[in-house]
């Protein structure tokens, strides 16, 4: 079965993992350090801190953002469910705003309808790759003094308006599972603008261990001296992990420039079949394709998927509308509430898109595809 996304692991990506399992630092050591910063010079010079997962990076960054019981996070529902998840698991009430009809990203005109006073975050996500409108975004989330928050799990190494994603919210969580832009196998990162957000994203991530003199509470007991202050987890990257990070990195351009060569393919094959509509795309940004979203219409879309699938090409359907998840609908959520999310899950479906595809195995998804519509 081809998969709809996987990994890229090079040789020079298995030395540099293999170097730091002969070295004394297996984890909390100066491969991790040597990530962040690359990590940081890729997304405008703000401090990033590498954790275990994308999860964990939206669970660090709601917690940095200071979000609790009381709070709201104004979010979209077409996404994987821990960018809403993570924010319900410190006691926030969720919002789901709707996304627009061809983009499935989150709507500006439905957030600006719902933010409160009591909304603490912002977050949108990069959904397949292609960033959100921060530009939009962002005064909406200034008026009410809440942070924007960009999941970009799909989005790393993409632009909007010139400028990185990682620099175009308060807040940008990133994912390294293995479909995604890069892996590290499990890992993540949260990049934060405000010093002080990113120094509480690290000491959530480090068992909210501190230890800056000027901020100690109790005496100083010697150079072995920390304190806790709030309550965090150890959601530290190992290492290892940073070194296949940091070496996966370094191919991220290559990455993208054949994820956009995949995708131009997909559009040029694809212009015009019946019953098919392709990605929408807006002026000024430059996504970091991950997923290659068609919609399939006339009520066709499960048939096409178990076609594609009997095929043995491994289609996949991103997203389930977060609040129909029943962990929501147990909470009162009601299916109806965002109707443009709903009509794009309907459809929707994820051709295979991944780095070493090649072009013949892009020609042959093709040649299946307009074979069964
Ligand atoms: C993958 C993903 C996550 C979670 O990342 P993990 O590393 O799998 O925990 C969060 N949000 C989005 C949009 C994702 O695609």
């Amino acid at each position: 079965m081809l998969p709809y996304g996987r990994q890229s692991v090079s040789e020079e990506d298995i030395e540099a993992v293999t170097a730091v399992l002969r070295g004394d630092w297996l984890t909390t050591g100066p491969t991790v350090t040597a990530f962040e910063e690359a990590l940081s010079d890729l997304v405008g010079g703000h401090r990033a801190i590498s954790c275990t997962s994308g999860t964990a990076a939206l669970h660090i960054a709601y917690a940095a953002a200071g979000v609790g019981a009381g709070d709201e996070v104004v979010t979209t529902p077409m996404t994987f469910v821990a960018t809403a998840s993570s924010a319900s698991l410190l006691g926030a009430k969720v919002v789901f705003a709707d996304v627009e009809e061809d983009t499935a990203l989150i709507d500006p005109a439905a957030v600006d309808a719902l933010v409160t006073d009591r909304t603490k975050v912002v977050a949108a996500v990069d959904y397949a790759g292609h960033p959100a409108d921060y530009a939009a975004l962002q005064p909406i989330a200034d008026r009410v003094g809440a942070l924007t928050l960009a999941d970009a799990a799909h989005s790393i190494g993409g632009l909007s308006g010139g400028r990185p994603v990682g620099d175009l919210a308060d807040l940008t969580t990133l994912s390294f599972f293995p479909t995604k832009n890069l892996t590290t196998a499990e890992g993540g990162a949260v990049v934060a603008k405000d010093p002080a957000v990113a120094q509480r994203a690290h000491e959530f991530h480090f068992v909210g261990l501190m230890r800056d003199p000027d901020r100690f509470r109790i005496e100083d007991e010697g150079p072995w001296h920390q304190e806790v202050h709030e309550f965090g987890l150890n959601y530290r990257l190992t290492d290892l992990q940073c070194a296949f990070g940091l070496s996966q990195l370094k191919r991220l351009a290559g990455f993208k420039q054949r994820r956009t060569e995949i995708t131009a393919r997909y559009d040029a094959a694809l212009a015009g079949v019946d019953g098919l509509r392709l990605p929408a795309r807006r002026d000024g940004v430059d996504p970091a394709w991950h997923l290659y979203p068609v919609r399939i219409l006339e009520d066709r879309r499960r048939e096409v998927f178990e076609k594609m699938r009997a095929s043995g090409i491994g289609v996949q359907v991103n997203y389930i509308p977060v609040y129909w998840h029943p962990v929501y609908a147990d909470l009162g959520y009601r299916r109806g509430m965002c109707p443009n999310a709903e009509a794009f899950y309907a459809e929707e479906l994820s051709l295979p898109l991944f780095p070493d595809l090649t072009d013949d195995q892009v020609d042959q998804v093709v040649e299946t595809l307009i074979g069964i519509l």
